[in-house]
């Protein structure tokens, strides 16, 4: 099959490498920055909803623990304004007696063992302290001035005082709620709970909570960390700075600000805080950031504030970042690996079609051929038909010229014939009426003699006439013939002219049993004799030889005679039909036509040579009956 060029032509190799070239150089950056890119939107989205799922649950913790802050606190409210039905107190700030004193210290003393608050004191309106439930303590507050503390400040005009600070005398901090003692409307004397708030700490550090609150001033009071402890969590101005310092509410603490790297605000109360990984307040080298969700605290004007590590939740968004972009990888392989896969199918297929195509053109032009091949059989067969009806009627014809060839040999040699008979028939009628004398002289010796010479007589006129009949008699394309007998047999045919001429006659041949009919062989062997005798007339000494060989599976007889040969002029019509040389009714030119066709008819062939010594050589060869029974004569 013939593949069709066009389907084959491969493209010019520099425009067909290019596209694809850069395609395969720009798709690896291209994935890589859509897996990045990806992977980056994954963290991002996985962030935001873990930032909003903590910030919810965060919410619940933040309710929970600043309630826990704010029931701690209010526990101590009423505790101050309780001291306003003591009259031992009211008696002292009306009398400040050593007797007076001692009653309400112990009375405190009780008072602050039951409450579990840190102290509780009285002062006058001066701001000195005149009774303290720690009046056996060292450092005990009797006879203080801490007029200058705002919760006295705001408690002696009748305001709820509410105070975080530092205690000037022991440096230890606490939670101040004052209240103004008043006594028929007017204020004698202010009353005070210093209660500690550690425990709320301690109860955070066991709960692992980080969280913390911050006062009025934006210093942290409270801190499950204590590093974080007296911190400003909102820059402070150098004069807010120096205000806190003169009031010693934090005793004398720098009150350094709590600095984050970096601060960001995601909704109202809610903040993404930063800390440097250096830090005090960070335990190691990562920077860490915490959501912070911060809620006021309900009758005081602190703020508390929860702080959730954002960590696990960052840790958790690279691993979502890494799997969204390690799933992109895949299915951009895939989709690669498919694409690939569905270019080697459309190959296939093209090349499928390709072929389809090719083999359908291909049974197209089969059947075309086929069609044309049919015909042109069919016009052979007709041909053959009218061949074989040619070759049929040739074969009639040439059957009625070997018959008229015949006829008209035994025309020519009819003188000859009625020769050869009269010659006996005269000698018959002498010997016949010399037999009769012979008999009446009763010399019966020679009448025998003479009877046996007529009978002889007789027996060669019965041959010349036998021959006569099967040469003149139809032949046939098949059998086979005695080579010696068909010579033997036109030798007799001939055998007047023969005698006549004193034809000396060369036989070297072997008797073999060639593939024609008796009767047509000994036809041809007329002819080419006869021929040869015409030729050699004028010839003092006849000389004819008959020799053959075997060749190619044929025996080839040459039949060689030394007459006057064949001019260039006739060699060259020899076998056409009625051609011949010999004079008025002698030659019909048949002979030749009919014995090449008699030969060729049986597979052999009739040939002619002239020989440079003179004369000319008829050659004739015949198919063997069987090559290897060839007998020497
Ligand atoms: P015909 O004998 O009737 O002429 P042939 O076909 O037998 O017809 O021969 C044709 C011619 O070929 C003869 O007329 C003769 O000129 C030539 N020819 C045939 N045999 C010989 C031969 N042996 N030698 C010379 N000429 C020959």
């Amino acid at each position: 099959m013939k593949c069709d060029p066009i389907l084959y032509r491969a493209a010019t190799p520099s425009l067909a490498v290019k596209p694809r070239l850069i395609r395969h150089m720009l798709l690896p950056p291209l994935i890589i920055a859509l897996m990045i890119g990806l992977g980056y939107a994954g963290f991002c989205v996985s962030e935001h909803y873990g930032i909003r799922s903590l910030s919810e649950n965060g919410q619940r913790q933040l309710e929970l623990h600043a309630r826990a802050v704010e029931s701690e606190i209010s526990k101590y409210t009423y505790l101050p304004s309780l001291l306003e039905l003591e009259t031992s107190v009211s008696t002292l700030l009306a009398d400040p007696s050593p007797e007076h004193r001692q009653t309400v210290n112990d009375y405190l003393e009780g008072l602050n063992r039951r409450s579990r608050s840190r102290a509780i004191y009285v002062m006058d309106t001066t701001g000195r302290v005149v009774a303290t439930s720690n009046w056996r303590d060292v450092d005990s507050y009797l006879g203080e001035d801490l007029s200058f503390r705002a919760y006295f400040q705001n408690a002696i005009r009748g305001q709820p005082g509410r105070f975080y600070g530092i205690g000037s005398t022991n440096g230890e901090p606490g939670y101040y709620l004052a209240h103004g003692l008043e006594e028929h409307g007017k204020i004698i004397g202010v009353a005070v709970v210093k209660i500690r708030l550690e425990a709320l700490e301690e109860r955070w550090q066991r709960a692992r909570l980080e969280a913390f609150v911050s006062d009025e001033n934006g210093i942290i009071i409270l801190s499950s960390d204590p590093a974080r402890r007296l911190k400003s969590v909102v820059p402070l101005s150098d004069e807010t700075k120096e205000k806190l310092a003169r009031s010693l509410q934090y005793y004398w603490f720098p009150l350094n600000e709590l600095q984050p790297l970096a601060r960001e605000t995601l909704a109202e109360g809610v903040e993404k805080l930063t800390f440097p990984a250096n830090s005090e307040v960070a335990s190691d080298e990562e920077d860490i950031s915490y959501l912070a969700q911060t809620r006021p605290l309900s009758d005081t004007p602190w703020n508390f504030t929860l702080l959730t590590p954002l960590q696990d939740l960052r840790r958790e968004a690279i691993n979502q970042g890494i799997l969204v972009a390690v799933a992109f990888a895949l299915v951009a392989f895939l989709l690669i690996a498919w694409n690939e896969r569905r270019k080697v199918i459309a190959t296939r297929l093209a090349a499928r079609e390709a072929l389809q195509e090719a083999n359908n053109q291909l049974e197209r032009r089969i059947t075309e051929r086929t069609t044309d091949l049919r015909a042109s059989n069919e016009r052979l067969k007709g041909q053959i038909r009218e061949r074989r009806h040619a070759e049929e009627t040739l074969r009639r014809a040439q059957d009625e010229l070997v018959q008229a060839g015949k006829l008209a040999a035994i025309g020519q040699m009819s003188t000859s014939i009625a020769h050869e008979l009269n010659q006996p028939l005269a000698a018959l009628r002498t010997l016949s009426g010399n037999t009769v004398r012979f008999l009446e002289r009763g010399q019966l010796d020679v009448a025998s003699t003479n009877l046996n010479t007529i009978n002889e007589l007789i027996d060669r006129m019965g041959r010349i006439t036998a021959s006569l009949r099967s040469f003149a008699r139809r032949g046939d394309d098949k059998g086979q013939a005695s080579l010696g007998k068909a010579v033997d047999a036109a030798l007799q045919l001939l055998s007047s002219r023969v005698e006549s001429a004193h034809l000396q006659l060369h036989r070297d041949f072997k008797d073999v049993q060639v593939q024609i009919d008796q009767t047509r062989l000994e036809q041809i062997l007329v002819n080419l004799i006869g021929n040869a005798l015409d030729a050699m007339q004028a010839q003092p000494l006849p000389e004819l030889w008959l020799e053959g060989d075997v060749f190619d599976g044929k025996y080839r007889l040459r039949v060689r005679d030394n007459g006057h040969g064949i001019d260039a002029e006739a060699r060259k019509h020899l076998f056409e039909p009625f051609f011949t040389t010999k004079p008025g009714e002698q030659g019909l030119g048949l002979g030749l036509t009919l014995s090449a066709s008699l030969a060729a008819a049986t597979g052999g062939n009739l040939g002619v040579e002239h020989p440079v010594s003179g004369g000319t050589t008829f050659v004739l060869s015949l198919p063997l009956v069987s090559p290897t029974s060839a007998e020497p004569i």
